[in-house]
């Protein structure tokens, strides 16, 4: 509603007198301190100039022939264009003039002729502030209101993508980790009440192997804004395991920070792959296995002497087999610990002896690799699979003297740490970047794709390792420094 003013006026006023000489003093006085005056005569054509063009303040004599100031005042107020305008009757001394009726008709203050200069000023002063900050307040309101509308739209958008979404989508606490809101996806999802879930803590609903991977995101998130698809395994209430992709943002709720976490349940997908996976590993282990044979057969020289060159072609194709036959086995090893199909079988048993012959395993690799095996034992007893336990150590121990440079030394440690029995495999080679600390635990995920090849890898190994620790109440995990050296840790709980 404020009108742009062109020219450098203090404001625009228009004085309404039927007396010439009245309206000559006024306007003079008016001018002379800045203001721009329209000076009219009639009634009628004031209401004419005011619709035309609204001015910032009206000075209007009540006493006029044909209209008097109370009717053209009315009619200024019935009408939106001039409604808001101020209104200042002037009125004579000694003349009839009725304050309550000029207030009713839309007044906002009266003067009285002769005039007094300041009093005149000072009035019109006072009216004008007053009605710049009703315009200001208005336009402010008009602001705001339209804020407020795109704030609904924009929250109304947003909670019906909430709602609808097929996406599990949960909201939470950065501080407290507590879930403050959840979709239907996620309840369907998770197979818990949503009363279950809001206002619970994070840890009670995230198995300690996904909320590692959400404290990872929530770490990455709060230097970037933003992570997406990390993989994790979600537990349901009934304990199924649901695999999943979690993309999480950050937001803010009033005062509190919130995380977004987006979720993309890929168990079917994981479950085909799987599927795939393992018919095609069945399918390749006999004629890989009867490849191998023959192979080996060739280079006993029972059917004939090679040359130099075929000699050497027939040890890269025993080589190329031997990581394939792995890869088959791993996958199929995996496949079997994941669904259940190789049993956990825990019995009694002396670390101290498992450790030595994890070493013992171990040692022609390291002594290849000239790499110093260092074993810091524990005599202790612990319930765990002992033929699974030291798959998981050799495999850990083979990666690290895979990874280190000759001449390095490789430790395996054990301690206890509270109720648990830590076991640590550390090594000062190439690292881990931080990026790839959760990823190496899933299944293929090398840090780098030359490592299959260069290292005769096949990116199962770890995944192995965390399923049978897994399956053993244990938790796995590495820290490490890139360039520095890794620790893989291994903690198991006592008996
Ligand atoms: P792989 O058969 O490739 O070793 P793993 O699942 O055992 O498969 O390991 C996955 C990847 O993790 C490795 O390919 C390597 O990139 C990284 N990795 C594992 N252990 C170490 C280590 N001690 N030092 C550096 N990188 C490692």
């Amino acid at each position: 509603m404020t009108r742009a003013r062109t020219s450098n006026h203090k404001a625009d006023i228009l004085a309404i007198d039927d007396t010439p000489e009245n309206l000559a003093l006024l306007s003079q006085m008016l001018t002379e301190k800045g203001y721009k005056v329209r000076s009219v005569t009639k009634g009628s054509t004031a209401l004419r100039g005011a619709k035309a063009a609204p001015p910032d303040l009206i000075l209007l004599d009540v006493k006029m022939p044909q209209m008097n100031g109370y009717e053209v005042c009315q009619e200024l107020k019935a009408d939106d264009r001039t409604r808001n305008i101020p209104v200042i009757f002037i009125s004579a001394l000694g003349d009839v003039f009725d304050k309550v009726k000029a207030f009713q008709a839309g007044g906002v203050d009266y003067i009285t002729k002769p005039f007094q200069v300041e009093e005149v000023l000072a009035r019109l002063d006072t009216h004008l502030t007053i009605r710049n900050l009703q315009l200001q307040l208005q336009a402010q309101n008009i602001h705001l209101q339209q804020e407020i509308a795109k704030k609904t739209a924009a929250e109304d958008k947003f909670a019906k993508a909430f709602r609808a979404c097929p996406n599990p989508i949960a909201i939470a606490t950065v501080l407290e980790g507590r879930f403050v809101e959840v979709n239907d996806s996620f309840l369907h999802m998770s197979g818990y009440s949503e009363a279950a879930v809001v206002g619970e803590q994070i840890d009670r609903i995230y198995s300690s192997c996904a909320l590692e991977v959400y404290k990872y995101a929530l770490k990455k998130s709060q230097s970037r804004g933003f992570v997406r698809n990390q993989e994790l395994e979600f537990r349901s209430k009934s304990g199924q395991v649901k695999n999943v992709l979690l993309s999480l943002e950050l937001i803010q709720l009033g005062e509190t920070q919130c995380t977004l976490q987006i979720m993309n349940d890929i168990t079917e997908r994981k479950r085909l792959e799987n599927e795939f996976i393992s018919l095609v590993s069945h399918e390749l282990r006999t004629p890989m296995t009867s490849t191998i044979g023959a192979l080996d057969l060739l280079n006993t020289g029972q059917l004939g002497t090679l040359s130099d060159r075929g000699k050497q072609i027939l040890q890269v194709a025993i080589r190329n087999i031997e990581r394939l036959i792995r890869l088959v086995n791993d996958i199929l090893d995996l496949e079997r610990i994941k669904s259940g199909k190789i049993a956990i079988e825990p019995v009694d048993c002396h670390l101290d002896r498992l450790l030595v012959q994890a070493v013992e395993t171990m040692q022609p690799m390291a002594e290849r690799a000239r790499v110093e095996l260092q074993l810091e034992s524990l005599a202790v007893k612990l319930k765990i699979d002992p033929d699974c336990i030291l798959q998981t150590l050799t495999n850990l121990l083979s990666n690290a003297i895979k990874f280190s440079e000759p001449r390095a030394k490789v430790w395996l440690k054990a301690a206890i740490e509270g109720d648990r029995c830590l076991l640590q495999v550390k090594d000062t080679g190439r690292g881990i970047p931080a990026n790839k600390l959760h990823s190496i635990f899933e299944r293929f995920q090398q840090v780098d794709a030359s490592d299959s090849r260069g290292k005769g890898g096949t990116g199962l190994g770890l995944a192995i390792c965390r399923h049978i620790v897994e399956r053993h109440d244990g938790q796995i995990w590495v820290e490490s420094r890139l360039g520095e050296g890794s620790t893989f840790y291994v903690s198991l709980p006592l008996v």
